[in-house]
């Protein structure tokens, strides 16, 4: 008999990004404008047929939506709850004894996760040696490739040059692509009308973001019919609700509508921001998505994130990152939240002896946290 739990889930654990309630959030990278109004319209409008019956089994009408959205058959799209819930599918559909994921790191930190969930082994390629050469991703024999574009957490964006180059290098009975792409609505640029045609190349896309609908929980992705069709099944049906697939397919519809107006904001504060910082000796990342990552010293994201949180602002740490050392990611949003990351900020980090006050009360803090 297996032991309870499968010994490989021994390093699985609980998501925790340290997330409490705060007054000026900017650590999750959710739409700070609200959300989509015809998708709250449509919720606002649920009857007792949406919530007493089934949904669809496998969200055709969300499907319908996204397939006239990016002209392409509807067979070739596969939806769930959230893109997590797809990215689980596929890596679950990709599973045998043995099996690898590999991926540029960093990346978006639920890969890791879901590789040892499903168990597959995890194998992270620093970003600078698989931008240098591709075919580093596919070192060690993996069943399935993961990249990132726009990435998250470094807003970096791999060109289509190099994702050609990647598809390529990978020849005809090559592992899956999965390319996440929950921020291309902020970059302009998508491979997903070119995923049907492409052999094993799924592009996934989030209602959680540009849509501002995480709450629901709704993704979906694009494929071809093959792939779509075996991330459904390892999916399983009746995963997406029904009001959620509705009001997502409301907001695919409308991405010219609402959506347009909070990407054009975005793109202009993240500029004016990244001017702010700048000013301030702090340049960020280049980003092409709603956040930007703020290098910072080593081993310092913990104390300077504890430091914010003390100011009532809430951002993302991260710690060693490759080529860059630690890091701030922060949430791109209406200006007067920017303003108030900026007050924040100048409060905290303004000077040296401010900085090193926050940090050893932030210490302090951690410390008195840790011994209790
Ligand atoms: C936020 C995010 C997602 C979205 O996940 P959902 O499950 O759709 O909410 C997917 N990929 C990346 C890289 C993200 O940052």
């Amino acid at each position: 008999m297996t032991p309870f739990p499968r010994p490989d889930y021994a390093g699985v654990r609980r998501y925790d990004p340290g997330r409490a309630p705060v007054r000026l959030d900017l650590s999750d990278n959710t739409n700070l404008w609200g959300t989509h109004p015809a998708a709250l319209e449509r919720i606002r409008r649920a009857t007792t047929d949406d919530l007493a019956r089934y949904p669809e089994l496998y969200a055709d009408r969300l499907r319908e939506a996204v397939a006239e959205r990016f002209d392409v058959p509807p067979e070739c799209v596969t939806t769930g709850a959230g893109s997590d819930d797809v990215l689980d599918s596929v890596f679950r559909a990709s599973f045998a004894p043995g099996a690898r994921v590999s991926y540029a790191a960093p990346t978006f930190s639920m890969v890791e996760p879901f590789a040892h969930m499903n168990g597959m082994e995890a194998h992270a390629v620093a970003w600078p040696e698989a931008e240098a050469d591709p075919s580093a991703l596919f070192e060690g024999d993996p069943d399935l490739v993961y990249v990132c574009r726009p990435n998250n957490p470094t807003g970096g964006f791999p060109a289509r040059a190099w994702i050609d180059g990647l598809l390529s290098e990978r020849g005809e009975d090559g592992p899956l692509v999965v390319v996440d792409e929950a921020y291309a609505d902020f970059a302009g640029e998508t491979l997903l009308p070119d995923a049907p045609s492409i052999p094993k190349l799924l592009v996934t896309r989030t209602a959680s973001k540009a849509y501002g609908l995480a709450g629901l929980r709704c993704g979906y992705a694009v494929a071809s019919a093959e792939v779509a069709l075996e991330a459904d099944k390892s999916r399983g049906p009746y995963k997406v609700s029904g009001l959620a697939a509705e009001a997502a397919a409301l907001a695919v519809r409308d991405e010219d509508g609402w959506m347009a107006g909070v990407v054009e904001e975005t793109l202009r504060n993240r500029a004016r921001f990244t001017d702010e910082l700048t000013t301030r000796g702090h340049p960020p990342l280049p980003s092409r998505a709603n956040f930007v990552l703020l290098p910072a010293p080593s081993g310092a994201a913990r104390q300077d994130t504890l430091a914010l949180r003390e100011v009532g602002v809430g951002v993302r740490p991260f710690s060693g990152v490759p080529g860059m050392g630690d890091g701030l990611r922060i949430t791109v949003g209406p200006w007067p939240l920017m303003e108030g990351f900026l007050s924040a900020f100048d409060e905290v980090f303004a000077t040296a002896a401010h900085e090193t006050a926050a940090r050893e009360a932030a210490r302090g803090k951690a410390s008195r946290e840790t011994a209790r």
